[in-house]
């Protein structure tokens, strides 16, 4: 089971969240939880950090946010405590959380459970920090990057084969879009791996990327719920396990990046390679590239990429170091993303068309595009994003009141958002 920051925000919450472990304890399973920091905290430490440094050192930034996990895990295992349970709350790298060095967006390579174990032997619930761990070759503390407790819980899920891994937050599941800025998001009672990978990368923040990943990787059955109410969630399974493939599952959105343009590039072979070798080897994830047709006499080309925006200031350092690679280079920092996903897009042309009118109609310029075969990205301003996801979700008649078969299963359209 874990729980989210909203999940575990006051008191009162932590309480609830021990009832819920403390009650699958009763119905006779052995629980291993993983709680997030306790509401905003992890944005307070990030806050803190940048009031002491402009650019804090990776290592120390590990030392501060791994934290805020700690200390909802000691609260929770009292609260298990009251309730007349035996509970032990453990870090990181007591429960066996081995990552590789890259610190605040470290991967997990090796799940050493045995302390868990022994713990669930001795009938204990066992609490873990999410979103930490600890790298075997330099011995430090490291963050899985932001949201990674839900990569802590399927990474433990797998390690210790458990039935499922339940995600408890502060929507019902996960839905045809996020639920606060389209009210009449509809609820998906199954989503697969390959369309919520996509979802993930492309900003739906229910589920971290990685854990998407990893859950597919290792088999592992994900069942995103509501921590404030009972409802039957989202189950994320393979491909074959859904029932049917709706040509667009989704309208995702992101304003948390960053476009970097460099102009009068060198059009000779290796300059690409150049710079997002620099890139990939500081850790930079690049989404959406664009390269136009060199031009003029000295055949300079326009190349433009975008990152994640916290990753701005690396990528700016790397092409830095790269040395006259560009004639100009610029970034924007605030640039939104609108994206549609579905599996069924592969065997229906014109979805791409179709997007690109909407946006059209809507006045909403777009900037750049990617594609892949379940996902198209539109690039735009970033204040037109919560437009740009509304006219799509109409368009493609997402809303709860969409008619499809697998609600014949009975999934609830009545849940609301809570937190
Ligand atoms: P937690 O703290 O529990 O990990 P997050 O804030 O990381 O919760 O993720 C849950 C949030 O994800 C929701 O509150 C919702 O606003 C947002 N979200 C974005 N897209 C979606 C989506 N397609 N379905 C559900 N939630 C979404
Ligand atoms: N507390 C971390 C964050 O806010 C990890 C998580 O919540 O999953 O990103
Ligand atoms: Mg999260």
């Amino acid at each position: 089971m874990k729980f989210g920051g909203t999940s575990v925000a006051g008191a009162e919450q932590i309480k609830r969240a021990a009832g819920r472990i403390v009650a699958a304890r009763e119905a006779g399973n052995r629980v291993v939880a993983v709680l997030s920091a306790r509401g905003k905290t992890t944005d307070e430490l990030v806050a803190q950090a940048h009031e002491i440094s402009a650019r804090p050192v990776a290592r120390e930034m590990d030392m501060l946010l791994s934290t805020g996990e700690r200390i909802s895990c000691a609260l929770c295992a009292m609260a298990i405590h009251d309730m007349g349970h035996e509970a032990i709350s453990l870090t990181g790298s007591q429960a066996g959380i081995v990552t590789d060095s890259s610190h605040t967006k470290a991967r997990i390579i090796d799940v050493r459970a045995d302390r868990i174990r022994q713990a669930l032997e001795q009938d204990r619930i066992v609490l873990v920090a999410g979103f930490q761990g600890v790298s075997t070759a330099s011995r430090d503390v490291t963050t899985l990057g932001r949201g990674g407790s839900d990569t802590t819980a399927v990474a433990l899920a797998a390690a210790l084969h458990a039935g499922v891994c339940e995600i408890y937050t502060d929507v019902s599941g996960v839905y045809s879009a996020d639920p606060r800025i389209v009210p009449d998001a509809r609820k998906l009672a199954v989503v697969s791996f390959e369309e919520m990978l996509e979802m993930a990368a492309s900003g739906a923040r229910v589920l971290q990327l990685r854990s998407v990943e990893y859950a597919r990787n290792h088999g592992v059955r994900i069942h995103c719920r509501s921590s404030f109410e009972d409802g039957p969630g989202t189950l994320v399974v393979s491909e074959e396990e859904t029932m049917e493939q709706p040509f667009v599952t989704a309208v995702t959105h992101s304003d948390a990046e960053a476009r970097v343009t460099l102009t009068g590039v060198r059009d000779e072979p290796g300059v690409a390679g150049r710079i997002f070798t620099a890139l990939a080897e500081a850790n930079v994830n690049v989404d959406v590239i664009i390269q136009n047709e060199p031009v003029g006499d000295d055949q300079l080309a326009d190349l433009s990429f975008t990152v994640d925006r916290d990753d701005l200031p690396t990528a700016q350092d790397e092409i830095a170091k790269l040395g006259d690679i560009a004639v100009r280079i610029r970034a924007v920092d605030q640039i939104g993303k609108v994206s549609i996903v579905g599996a069924g897009m592969r065997s229906h042309p014109g979805v791409a068309a179709k997007v690109f009118q909407v946006l059209g109609e809507e006045g909403i310029n777009i900037e750049m595009i990617s594609t892949s075969p379940i996902k198209i990205s539109c690039v735009i301003a970033a204040d037109r994003v919560a437009d740009a996801v509304r006219a799509l979700h109409a368009a493609f008649e997402l809303g709860a009141d969409a008619v499809r078969p697998e609600d014949a299963a009975g999934s609830d359209h009545t849940s609301t958002v809570a937190g």
